[in-house]
């Protein structure tokens, strides 16, 4: 075996990117066993040991930078709530990405993506006059003085278009109820939670800069988010550069206007529905109540219980840049998440994220399950039982 480069420059520079806690880490290995790339076969579950990159990492040496390691990690955070040192684990890969992506060697698969996130404002190659295409016809208020919410569209809501139903959905939903909210429009930029987990902390500085600028301009003081990624990027990682809002998801919002008699639904218990809690609002913010209280509302009983869920749930493989990554059939944790909700005998995967969304629609059709299984967003369920 060829000796590996010490570069202790190397390991500074990946600490000073967001690694802090990475000498904190003592080998245990926990978090290579809870890792979902253990439940998949093929090169990448062979080849990704978080434990050993880390290891690497700490001593500076070669390794680690090979992508399908680098770049497999979808920051699912199933690792860090179990590690016993506190390590934070997702920040680790994040600095261990930069140093890699900041030197200008980016995987080919992302380039065209943060292309688009600089030259668009937004990682879908999607013009950014387009933003405000999914509100045609629908009448949505614009952001002003005397909006109390503003509502903050995720990037694949706006262009996607599966998932702008999410959007037009809340809209709705937020209407019916009554409630004070408003768009800003085609001047939003990506909250680039995404971008900064794939490395590139400049173009996330870039991104966030130009949002916290406008929100402050327009006197933003309460958002809505419509993705569990932009309610966790604004509510972390947006204070120290200015952004000092009060974050909410639309399923807590929701969820509370029931609570207090503003928003009532219709109960049609038909399809059995099961749960898919996404990472980034259950893990990463910890909101479990929320969408299951609003599903028992619009469907008449509180929804099934996937074999792993709430702290347990299964990555849909999206976050992290994975939506961006091309991983063969049979190796995907959505297809592992699509067999669950089989198994116990859900017709309807009803999830609470874009990136979900698609993630397991994507892995449903791979397994060819369509006739067994719908994927619905919550926002689109609760629309359609509105009274
Ligand atoms: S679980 Fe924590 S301490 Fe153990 S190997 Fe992983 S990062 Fe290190
Ligand atoms: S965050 Fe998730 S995918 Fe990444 S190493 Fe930890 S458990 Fe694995």
């Amino acid at each position: 075996m060829e000796p590996k480069q010490v570069s202790l420059e190397m390991r500074d520079y990946v600490i000073s990117m967001g690694a802090e806690t990475l000498n904190w880490c003592m080998q245990c290995g926990l978090c290579t066993n809870l890792c979902p790339w253990r439940l998949v076969p093929g090169e990448r579950s062979e080849h990704f040991n978080i434990r050993h990159m880390q290891r690497l990492g700490q001593m500076g040496l070669e390794g680690f930078e090979a992508e399908e390691i680098l770049f497999s990690c979808t920051t699912c955070g199933m690792c860090q709530a179990n590690c016993p040192r506190g390590v934070e684990i997702v920040s680790n890969v994040r600095g261990m990405r930069a140093s890699i992506v900041g030197a200008g060697m980016a995987p080919a698969a992302l380039r065209p993506i943060l292309g688009s996130a600089h030259a668009n404002g937004n990682p879908w190659s999607g013009p950014r006059e387009q933003r405000t295409a999914w509100q045609e016809g629908l009448d949505v208020p614009q952001f002003g003085p005397d909006t109390e919410y503003f509502l903050f569209v995720c990037c694949h809501s706006c262009y996607d278009p599966r998932s702008t139903k999410v959007a037009k959905s809340l809209v709705k939903l937020l209407k019916a109820a009554g409630v004070s909210f408003g768009v800003i429009g085609a001047e939003e930029s990506c909250c680039g939670e995404s971008v900064r987990k794939v490395g590139d902390e400049e173009l996330f500085q870039k991104l966030a800069a130009a949002n916290v600028e406008l929100f402050n301009r327009k006197g933003v003081k309460k958002i809505i988010t419509t993705s569990p990624h932009c309610l966790w990027t604004f509510s972390n990682e947006y204070k120290e550069l200015g952004g000092e809002w009060e974050v909410i998801h639309y399923t807590r919002l929701l969820s509370d206007l029931v609570r207090d008699g503003k928003l009532a639904f219709q109960p049609n218990a038909g399809k059995k529905i099961a749960y898919h809690d996404p990472c980034y609002l259950g893990r990463h913010s910890d909101c479990y109540e929320a969408p299951r209280d609003l599903l028992a509302a619009a469907s008449g009983e509180a929804p099934r219980e996937l074999s792993r869920s709430q702290q347990l749930s299964l990555c849909c493989g999206g976050g992290g840049g994975g939506i961006w990554s091309e991983v063969p059939k049979g190796e995907r944790f959505g297809e592992l998440r699509i067999e669950d909700a089989v198994a116990g005998a859900a017709q309807v995967l009803a999830t609470a994220c874009p990136y979900c969304l698609n993630m397991l629609i994507d892995a449903c059709k791979s397994l060819e399950r369509q006739d067994q299984l719908e994927i619905l967003e919550l926002s689109e369920i609760l629309a359609a039982a509105l009274k």
